[in-house]
């Protein structure tokens, strides 16, 4: 495999490595997307810096709000600073130079498409590109966060986006022999539970709006869930084990054409994360 960036820090999950290959043999246009994931998972790996840039949950954050919300996140801006410009470097290469790495975490774990953009045009780069380089150059960060602050999300977290980070899920997993539901996020990793029947989107449970999709052929661990209430749809899995968290964001990927199928149906996910942070992420420790 070759590393277009000599600092890059190849992941060392060999599981990890041999799923991103076969993903990547299936469908060799997400080539671009798939090296910035790798990237971001080699550098999740290592991980010291991250932890210990997790905050503590703000103590009077509303009941409803994640454990991120309201909490502000200061980096070691050197380091964040130096991985930033690896990942940047793979994701634009020749463009972006003027890119601020904080402010780009900033904007981007807030969903600020104005202030990402605003970046784009500063620095010259793609603000399409940008924009995934943004949630790609977080995963570290969040991932720690997932692993740190999960003693702390409540047991009777009910709310359909994460309690850790605010996003939608990206599936549902159903795990055991009981089926178990547990929502999974893909831009953290963290997990919670959710009784059976009920929209994670508008919170409908009444039955008769609460249907799913299955695929006419092949998997018959997959199905969509649909809402036809908020006309939202999630994509679940019926697995042995719950996703590593890594495995989250492939899963994702290699479902596309479930996507489409809930698309062709008039289904789609919201655009915006289920809650809004009012996080802020500031560099310290000089640089
Ligand atoms: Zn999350
Ligand atoms: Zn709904």
């Amino acid at each position: 495999m070759l590393w277009p960036h000599a600092r890059i820090r190849p992941a060392r999950n060999v599981e990890l490595l041999e799923r991103v290959a076969a993903v990547r043999r299936a469908t060799p246009e997400s080539d671009a997307w798939l090296t910035l994931l790798e990237a971001a998972l080699g550098e999740s790996e290592d991980g010291a810096v991250w932890e210990a840039a997790v905050p503590s949950p703000a103590a009077e954050r509303p009941v409803k709000a994640p454990l991120l919300a309201h909490t502000r996140i200061t980096l070691d801006a050197r380091a964040t600073r130096g991985w930033v410009r690896r990942l940047l470097a793979l994701a634009l290469p020749g463009e972006a130079r003027k890119v601020d790495e904080i402010v780009l975490l900033d904007a981007a774990l807030s969903h600020d498409d104005e202030a990402l953009d605003a970046l784009a045009r500063a620095g010259g780069a793609d603000p399409s590109v940008l924009r995934v380089a943004g949630q790609m150059a977080l995963l570290p960060l969040l991932q720690a966060c997932a692993r740190r602050l999960a003693p702390d999300v409540p047991a009777a977290w009910w709310e359909g986006y994460c309690p850790v980070c605010g996003a939608w899920p990206a599936v549902a997993e159903y795990t055991g022999l009981e089926r178990k539901r547990q929502l999974r996020c893909g831009r953290c990793g963290a997990g919670w539970a959710i009784p059976l029947l009920r929209c994670v989107y508008c919170d409908e449970t009444h039955h008769d709006n609460l249907g799913y999709l299955t695929p006419e052929a092949g998997e018959q661990s997959r199905k969509i869930e649909v809402c036809n209430t908020c006309k939202g749809y999630l994509k679940a899995v019926t697995t042995v084990r719950p996703l590593a968290p890594w495995a989250i964001l492939v899963d994702d990927l290699t479902t596309v054409p479930l996507d489409i199928a809930a698309l062709e149906r008039g289904y789609r996910r919201p655009e915006r994360p289920g809650y809004a942070l009012e996080v802020r992420v500031e560099g310290g420790g000089g640089a």
